[in-house]
């Protein structure tokens, strides 16, 4: 069997559906499951709702009405009038309704999951019937079924053992009745029947989940992009298309923020040696970027860019060094508040770290240091990392930037780096 994930970009709108449907007629075939994710910017759109609900900032009715309408006009343009799927999407809204109805007794993680599910539940509802109205026969497949997470809602854990025990016992089943199975990426369940997510562009890794549970011959992913490049083309001209990678490259290049790939998605499937194919929805038919084997290749240079990061410099009150027990402290902390330290850098009286800049999850961790250390907190800044990295390339990204630190290893050099505006000589004459 084969996995096949669709994200966001490619179920935006009918034209983007139904051109899945000619790709999953042409290359899709049978033994597949297919993982959809929310269509378009339905996750940021039930983000606003879930801000809006939990924090009294905006009517969050008016909000998830924009969501309801978009997804009422798309049922519109697939399917003729009467057609039972508008029913079913519109049960799916109505649940958050009553959700948001209510006053909030909750954590916001939890309510966030509760809400910002909906995105995926509806897009494959969608989905699948639209696929079964043209004849490519599947089975919707609710993930919650199959993929057990603890209860860190925003983040839910697998369980692996449990995961992989659903996994086996059912979808085969759904393979040898209906041929495919279309399903949710980014959703899991709690042993109490919650729903939780996977984190923020967690599809790929749902992909990867089952990949691996159900042996996959091949995971495919198909994006807006030829396939892995040299850099993000929303940043950068010039970039290449890298053909074929290691397990070892893509995890790396995944590590250090590439947004291509979430990283979390690699690990599973180099574990069973399960090839990843990186495919264009826009040009079905290229090669895309193949992911497999343990052999290093020779790799161009390849840049990845994190925006907005925040570095905190932190020294001791008490003008001691800071040492390995106060260093303990700072990473319980980090951890606690799930703070990820993209970078840092230890000098014998401050301890600077890279975090990206989360005010919220910054102000609880300085909080809780601000009785033994001074903390100072730069931000506005940028985190660059370069794999097989060329002087004139990294010299070149440093353009008009301060570099604030930067670490230079055999084959990744990362730096933060601060803008500066260029300046501008005043005229004389004014
Ligand atoms: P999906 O909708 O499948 O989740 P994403 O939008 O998450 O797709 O990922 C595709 C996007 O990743 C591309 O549009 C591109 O802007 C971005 N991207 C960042 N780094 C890279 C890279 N090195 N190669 C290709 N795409 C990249
Ligand atoms: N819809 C989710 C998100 O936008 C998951 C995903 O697309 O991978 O983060
Ligand atoms: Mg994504």
């Amino acid at each position: 069997m084969r996995v096949y994930k669709f994200g966001g970009a490619s179920v935006k709108d009918a034209d983007a559906v139904k051109h899945v449907g000619e790709i999953l007629s042409k290359f899709g075939g049978e033994d597949l499951v297919v993982v959809v994710s929310a269509m378009g910017k339905t996750t940021n759109a039930l983000e606003k709702v879930v801000e809006a609900y939990y924090n009294k900032t905006d009517d969050p009715f008016k909000l998830l009405e924009v969501v309801k309408v978009q997804h009422y006009e798309l049922i519109d343009e697939l399917f003729e009038d009467g057609n039972a799927i508008k029913a079913s999407v519109n049960d799916l809204f109505v649940e958050v309704e009553w959700v948001i109805e209510d006053e909030v007794h909750d954590s916001y993680d939890y309510v966030y999951d509760q809400i910002v599910s909906t995105g995926e539940l509806v897009s494959t509802r969608i989905i699948s019937a639209y696929l079964n109205e043209i004849g490519y026969e599947n089975e919707w497949l609710d993930i919650r079924d199959i993929i057990q997470t603890d209860n860190t809602y925003r983040e839910g854990k697998v369980d692996w053992e449990l995961t992989l025990a659903n996994a086996q016992s059912k979808i085969p089943t759904i393979l040898k009745n209906k041929k495919r199975a279309v399903t949710q990426g980014f959703l899991g369940v709690t042993s109490e029947n919650h729903t939780t997510t996977l984190g923020r562009e967690g599809s790929d890794y749902t992909a990867a989940i089952l990949s691996y549970c159900l042996d996959a011959e091949g995971m495919s992913i198909w994006k807006d992009v030829p396939g892995i490049l040299t850099a993000d083309p929303r940043r950068f001209k010039n970039v290449t298309k890298i053909d074929r990678l290691s397990y070892k490259e893509a995890i790396e290049m995944t590590y250090y923020g590439a947004k291509v790939i979430h990283p979390k998605t690699i690990k599973p499937i180099q574990n069973k040696n399960i090839p990843l194919f990186v495919k264009s929805f826009l040009d079905p038919e290229g090669a895309g970027t193949v992911i497999s084997g343990d052999l290093e290749l020779n790799y161009p240079p390849v840049v990845v860019v994190e925006p907005n990061q925040a570095l905190l410099h932190i020294s001791t009150k008490d003008f001691s060094f800071v040492a390995e027990d106060h260093l303990g402290k700072l990473f319980t902390l980090f951890a606690k508040h799930r703070l990820k330290v993209n970078m840092m850098q230890n000098k014998a009286i401050s301890f600077s770290v890279c975090v990206k800049n989360a005010p919220y999850r910054i102000n609880k961790v300085m909080e809780e240091m601000k009785d033994e250390f001074h903390v100072v907190k730069d931000s506005g800044i940028e985190l660059i990392t370069v794999r097989h990295h060329q002087d004139a390339l990294v010299e070149s990204l440093k353009e008009n930037k301060i570099v604030l630190i930067e670490d230079r290893g055999k084959s990744t050099i990362q730096m933060v780096l601060r803008p500066i505006s260029k300046l501008q000589p005043i005229n004389e004459e004014g």
